[in-house]
């Protein structure tokens, strides 16, 4: 069903980690605590589902690979080196690929990024979520500002220039000023990616429960649009390209893992609540980390995979909400040469109306690269205006079949 022959070759591996040394207060993914005896088997477990799932991908080249969390700069450069170690086994990576590793600002000693840098790793994504000591303190990150800094500086000095930082805006006290200045912060480090994203309240997170008893209150819906379009005006101003809508880039430096996901790179996943995908189906490992070290010896074990067949309702959706959050949009002829130009033509009846009020917009596009090296779209392209961007979750699934 997938219709770009350009991605049917493109493969990324992914790697959970799924520990952190402490908890942020607005975080629910599934982490644990790491002692070094469970990280010693979560590793073998790892290189096992390696060896034993390695024919999912039907490539022998990986474009990028992605150790995401979690923290992943829990992993010694030990553990991280047996993991590259199995993957070579397995696999070339690519003359270009990209090969990220999510970290925290604190774990980036010059010595732990002098040990990066001796392993594939060339591109280092850091939570950094803002600058305010105040703010990092209550939402108990484990870092200060200065330690960014300091990350930054061992990065670079230790040879890795391609740095990405996250931040979160909508955080409780922060103002617009405050955010303002978290932006002038991080442009002005030297820093080639930065994501922004707006805080939510996850139920069953402590923040979530400040909120019911009313010790923390939600940021209002017009200072949060605001700081977004703060956000592309101070990232636009300094040279980064608006890409996706949460993702900004100075020109060769999109995330090409991540891109893959939203263009419809087949991937890999490893490790506990990884997700895989082949283009049409989509299969995850449990969440709990201990059934995933013991089964993780056993590809088939029941108990670790959970596999779903996407139908072309769902691979229509797909296509819809991840096309849909990048600047290039969404490829209407390759929607038509997969779902059909009945399919096509009823989406741009469900379009009409945003693209009357100037929120969607069809534009002609020959070509979008990413990195300069490889063609997301080739025609009419349906994409959010600046307009739509505010509102991109409300237009996106009003565009879904009934
Ligand atoms: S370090 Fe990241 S994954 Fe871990 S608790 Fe904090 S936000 Fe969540």
């Amino acid at each position: 069903m997938e219709q770009n022959s350009t991605f049917m070759h493109r493969c990324g591996l992914y790697i959970h980690v799924p520990f952190c040394k402490s908890r942020c207060i607005y975080c629910d993914f599934y982490s644990t605590t790491c002692g070094s005896d469970i990280r010693k088997a979560y590793v073998e477990a790892v290189c096992r589902e390696i060896t034993l799932r390695k024919e999912y991908l039907d490539q022998p080249v990986l474009n990028s690979v992605y150790i995401g969390g979690g923290t992943p700069s829990v992993l010694t450069a030990e553990e991280l080196s047996k993991i590259f170690a199995t993957i070579a086994e397995h696999w070339q990576l690519s003359s270009n690929a990209e090969v990220t590793l999510e970290a925290n600002p604190d774990d980036i000693t010059p010595d732990y990024a002098k040990a990066l840098a001796a392993l594939p790793i060339n591109r280092v994504s850091m939570g950094v979520q803002t600058f305010n000591d105040d703010i990092l303190r209550f939402l108990h990150r484990r870092h200060t500002a200065e330690q960014v800094h300091q990350a930054v500086d061992s990065l670079l000095s230790a040879g890795i220039s391609n740095i990405s930082i996250d931040l979160i805006y909508g955080l409780p006290n922060q103002t617009i000023d405050l955010w303002q200045s978290d932006l002038e912060q991080a442009l002005a480090l030297p820093v080639s990616h930065l994501s922004a994203y707006s805080l939510t309240y996850e139920e069953g997170t402590p923040l979530f429960l400040l909120r019911e008893q009313g010790k923390v209150r939600e940021t209002d819906e017009d200072l949060s649009l605001q700081m977004y379009s703060l956000l592309m005006e101070k990232a636009e101003a300094a040279g980064f390209h608006h890409y996706e809508i949460s993702n900004f880039a100075l020109p060769g430096y999109e995330a090409r893992h991540n891109s893959g996901y939203w263009s419809g790179m087949h991937y890999l996943g490893i490790g506990p609540a990884a997700h895989s995908y082949n283009g049409t189906s989509r299969q995850w490992n449990s969440h709990d980390l201990h059934t995933y070290i013991k089964a993780a010896g056993d590809v088939f074990a029941a108990n670790l995979f959970f596999r779903e067949e996407l139908s072309p309702k769902m691979q229509m959706e797909e296509m819809l909400l991840t096309r849909l959050r990048t600047a290039a949009g969404l490829d209407l002829t390759t929607f038509a040469h997969n779902f059909g130009t009945k399919e096509r033509d009823a989406l741009l009846t469900r379009a009409n109306p945003y693209i009357n009020n100037g929120q969607l917009n069809i534009v002609n596009r020959q070509q979008t690269t990413v990195n300069g090296q490889w063609s997301m779209v080739n025609g009419q392209c349906l994409s959010l205006t600046r307009k739509g961007l505010f509102v991109s979750d409300d237009i996106i699934s009003s565009l879904f079949e009934d």
